[in-house]
Order: C-alpha cells, then sequence, then structure tokens
C-alpha cells in the first residue's frame, strides 16, 4: 500500500521513510529526492531542473507532475511508495489524488508526526543528510554514527537552508500552505497521528504497528 508522511519540517519524515525503505523495501518519494534523481540520470529534464535550481528558481509543478507520474508508473514501486513530505498544499493534493486516480492507486495509511517547534528548531539546526545513501543524521545526538558512517563522513552534508530564519519560515509556510491539506486528510479514516517528540525507535514502532507490518 501507498503511504503518506505528513508533519512539520524537521519533524522526523524522512528518517522514519528511510527505515521503512530499508526494512520493507518502499520507494521513498520526497519531492527533493525526485528532482535530485533526474539531475543525476542527466536526461534533458535533469539538465532542465539543474539550470533552475542553480538559477534560485522553483521547479514548476507540472515537472513535479511529470516526476510524479514516473514513478506511479514504475511497476516496481507499484503501491509501495512513501510519500515524504508530499502534498505541500492544497493544489499538490489534488494533483496527487488525480494521478493516483488515473494509475488505479490507493493511500492506504495517512500518518502525521506532530512536533512542537522548539524541538524542529534543534533537530533541523544539527541536521545531516548523506548524498549518496540518503541517510539523515544529527551532528548533536548521532555523533558515533558520523565517524562510522559507511559512505564516508566527507558525504554528509548540511542543507543551505538549514539555519534559525529558514527554519522559522519553512515552518510558517507549513502552517499556512500543509495544515489546510492536513486538516482535509484528518478527516479520513485512515488518518494516524503520532506524537513525533520520542526516540527514533519507538516512533518507527508506532509507524510498524499502523502499518501492521
Ligand atoms: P523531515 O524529513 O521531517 O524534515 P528529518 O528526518 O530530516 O525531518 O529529521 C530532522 C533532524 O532531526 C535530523 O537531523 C534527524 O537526524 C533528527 N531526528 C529525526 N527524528 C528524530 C527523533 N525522533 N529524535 C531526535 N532526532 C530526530
Amino acid at each position: 500500500m501507498n503511504i503518506i508522511l505528513f508533519g512539520p519540517p524537521g519533524a522526523g519524515k524522512g528518517t522514519q521513510a528511510q527505515s521503512i525503505v530499508k526494512k520493507h523495501n518502499y520507494f521513498q518519494l520526497s519531492t527533493g529526492n525526485l528532482l535530485r534523481d533526474e539531475v543525476k540520470s542527466k536526461s534533458d529534464l535533469g539538465t532542465d531542473i539543474e539550470k533552475l535550481i542553480s538559477n534560485g528558481k522553483f521547479v514548476s509543478d507540472e515537472i513535479v507532475n511529470t516526476l510524479l507520474r514516473q514513478s506511479l508508473t514504475n511497476l516496481k514501486y507499484r503501491d509501495r511508495i512513501i510519500f515524504d513530505g508530499y502534498p505541500r498544499n492544497v493544489e499538490q493534493a489534488a494533483n496527487l489524488d488525480v494521478i493516483l486516480k488515473e494509475f488505479k492507486q490507493t493511500i492506504g495509511h495517512i500518518i502525521l508526526l506532530n512536533v512542537s517547534r522548539d524541538t524542529i528548531e534543534k533537530r533541523i539546526m544539527g541536521r545531516m543528510t548523506c548524498e549518496k545513501c540518503n541517510m539523515t543524521l544529527n551532528e548533536y545526538f548521532n555523533k558515533d554514527q558520523i565517524e562510522l558512517h559507511p559512505c564516508g563522513v566527507e558525504h554528509l552534508k548540511k542543507r543551505e537552508d538549514d539555519n534559525l530564519d529558514t527554519v522559522i519560515s519553512r515552518y510558517d509556510t507549513y502552517m499556512l500552505s500543509t495544515k489546510p491539506v492536513l486538516d482535509f486528510y484528518s478527516k479520513n479514516s485512515n488518518f494516524t497521528e503520532i506524537d513525533g517528540a520520542g526516540e527514533i525507535d519507538q516512533i518507527t514502532n508506532k509507524i510498524n504497528e499502523i502499518l501492521k507490518v
């Protein structure tokens, strides 16, 4: 079944998505990863995306929809997609609905990781992500794992937008644009809210319980 993981930036969506991917052979679909993978593939579309990003421009909904369609038609990922941080606004939610219907797929579970803004600040300020394997660690909480990271510590990078000012503005954008999507999804019977403030493993266990895997 397909899954949507929701929550403010820094809630731990990527971290939990990675654990589901590893254990249950899922495909983690975040728009950031989709775009980065397309750029890496050196396709024509990837070259266009690279130009847009390096000029500081937004990637259009049309491009994101094309990539979404590619993932949803890939039989390898059929009913094994975990949407991480998508959809972010009501338009994207409506789009996703149309694309899912087109390819006769559904969302089995919608899970919200709820975390306070204080906690988010601490998590984002220490976030490091491996550019090779996408693993997310935290320079304050995972010092040992960072030293021993199998891809090499030099591949663990901080995101340029992970600073206090942008954290606050991304949180505000989340409340303004993404919260309305949540208000809509939370009426569904397959919606579950989890307290995202606990330990990573505890949260993983709760998610596994919901997924019954
Ligand atoms: P999101 O994908 O929701 O933006 P991430 O998964 O990137 O969030 O997590 C943000 C930061 O918080 C990362 O540095 C990650 O290692 C750390 N983190 C994630 N979940 C937890 C948790 N339950 N407890 C402590 N730190 C966490």
